[in-house]
């Protein structure tokens, strides 16, 4: 018998966003800084598209990032970008 069991018992929705948001955390910075490996970008890139959470602190990374090294002009938010996430934002609620 292989002991596979509570890999299976563990694969809950719920618990694999979280685990799926705190990764993102994790690697967060290095995918600001441009360190992250091209599997880490994928993966956070994914994930963003769908949790405004994680957007809203990659945005505020960058943000935070921008002042210090000074581009903030760069952080620059699409209008239409704000709209689908005030509209994803009010579907969640
Ligand atoms: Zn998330």
């Amino acid at each position: 018998m292989e002991s596979k069991f509570t890999e299976m018992y563990q694969k809950e929705p719920a618990e694999e966003k979280d685990g799926a948001c705190e990764q993102v955390a994790d690697m967060l910075d290095s995918v600001v800084d441009g360190e992250a490996s091209a599997d880490e970008q994928k993966f956070f890139n994914s994930h963003i598209e769908e949790c405004v959470n994680c957007f809203e602190s990659h945005q505020k990374q960058k943000l935070l990032k921008g002042l210090v090294s000074g581009h903030l002009k760069r952080v620059i938010v699409p209008a239409s970008l704000v709209q689908t996430i005030k509209a994803k934002i009010q579907e969640t609620i």
